[in-house]
């Protein structure tokens, strides 16, 4: 009897292990659900928000070579006990194994668009030679800022933040990064707090009032109930809580993986990125063929590699980290950070049109050190002359 494998979701982590699964054992019928056809490149949601022209990508043919089916729909409802799971149009699939890797959303403010609403586009077209205010300046409202600002040259672009933006980079990069923001005219207020958006204007904490055309929040990501209201455990934020071999800890049958999974290292929780959460997906492909052959899944490991920011189609920066993501000496700017960023963007959807099975230890680091991978990037991106940060 062939095993059911059923993965929750086809973005980067999900399509990660489906593909791993049906590459690694004929013993299993794997199938993908999405709420939608095609493949949501987040990576470049930034793009797509000031209307470039890019590939679209459809799952059902990422999928076909694999042999892995896809379901279009949107599950409502796991039923832990029975092994299944619920979809809006009434549907049911059983499963001896799920992964869970439904990614998170940006949660929605009232008067504000979020960075993967198409009404954002609309709204910039529209707005062309008006005031754009983004709340939040991590990597998402900063590479938002940067191509909005690029694209729409009479658009006033404002970037609202507590802290400096890159903070979480050295400070050469993040140097780097405030002259570029400048040079685009984007005009950054620090140690600033949004208390409410208005139609027209945001309010900041202490009653002043900016007035805008358009909005945009990019204040972090929400998690939805599914695997709560299941029973699942999960952590406050919602993210299902996996032992090392990433299975729920409340439900061993199913692999949480990406945004939706809470996954401890040495040296705290992973945060959601594309970095972290496609070595997940691989891992867990690893540990579900490894469970059907009748061998113990083996721990997961990762160590970040770095913090890539576009910033318009003309420039970039690239932080190079530690395991525990914090900065290293090393980073690019300008030409080489532009194309390691779209290398960076590009890889998973290159891969998931190749036949080739990637040996998951490939796409990881270890907590340590750095692994085969990793010193391949460093080596082929990186040189002294590059820039040390410290
Ligand atoms: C503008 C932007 C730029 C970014 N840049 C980088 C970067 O340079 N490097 C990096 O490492 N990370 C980056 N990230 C973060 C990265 O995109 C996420 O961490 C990554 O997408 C998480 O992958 P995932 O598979 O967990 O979730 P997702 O990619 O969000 O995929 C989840 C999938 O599940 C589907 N889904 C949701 N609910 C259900 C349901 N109920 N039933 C079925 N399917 C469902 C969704 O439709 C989606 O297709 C960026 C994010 C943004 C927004």
């Amino acid at each position: 009897m062939k095993q059911r494998i059923v993965v929750l979701g086809a973005g980067y982590t999900g399509m990660m292990a489906a593909h791993g699964i049906a590459r690694r054992t004929r013993n299993a019928d794997v199938t993908i659900v999405n709420p939608t056809e095609l493949f949501d490149e987040r990576l470049r949601q930034h793009q797509v928000a000031v209307g470039q022209d890019l590939v679209v990508h459809r799952i059902p043919d990422l999928v076909a070579p694999t042999g892995v089916s896809f379901v279009q729909g949107r599950a409502t409802r796991i039923d832990a006990v029975n092994r299944g799971v619920v979809l809006a149009d009434g549907q049911e699939l059983g499963y001896d194994y799920l992964v869970y890797a439904i990614g998170s959303t940006t949660p929605r403010v009232e008067h504000a668009f979020t960075i993967d609403d198409p009404a954002f586009g609309q709204a910039l077209r529209g707005n062309a030679e008006g005031v754009l205010a983004v709340c939040g300046a991590g990597l998402t409202g900063i590479e938002a800022a940067a191509e909005a600002a690029e694209a729409y040259p009479g658009l006033r672009v404002l970037l609202l933040s507590r802290g400096e933006p890159g903070s979480m980079m050295g400070p050469k990069a993040r140097a780097y990064l405030r002259n570029v923001l400048d040079r685009l005219g984007v005009e950054v207020r620090t140690g600033v707090t949004v208390a409410r958006v208005l139609p027209g204007a945001v309010e900041l904490h202490g009653g002043e009032r900016i007035p805008t055309d358009v909005t945009l929040c990019t204040t972090g990501v929400v998690q939805a109930r599914l695997a709560a209201d299941a029973g699942l455990a999960v952590d406050d934020a919602g993210r299902v809580t996996v032992d090392a071999a990433l299975r729920s800890v409340s439900h061993p049958e199913v692999f949480a993986i990406g945004d939706a999974a809470a996954i401890r290292q040495a040296y705290g929780t992973i945060h959601g990125t594309c970095q972290s959460g496609i070595p997940t997906g691989a891992h867990a492909a690893e540990s579900i063929t490894r469970i059907l052959r009748g061998k113990d899944p083996r721990p997961f490991r990762f160590g970040y590699i770095h913090q890539p920011v576009s910033l318009g189609r003309k420039d970039a920066v690239i932080q190079f980290t530690h395991p525990d993501d914090t900065p290293s000496r090393w980073y690019l700017k300008g030409g080489a950070a532009i194309a390691y960023k779209e290398a960076v963007s590009s890889s998973p959807l290159k891969f998931y049109r190749s036949r080739t099975a990637i040996p998951s230890a490939l796409t990881k680091r270890s907590g340590g050190r750095r692994n085969r991978l990793a010193h391949l990037v460093e080596r082929a991106n990186l040189s002294p002359s590059e820039g040390s940060a410290r």
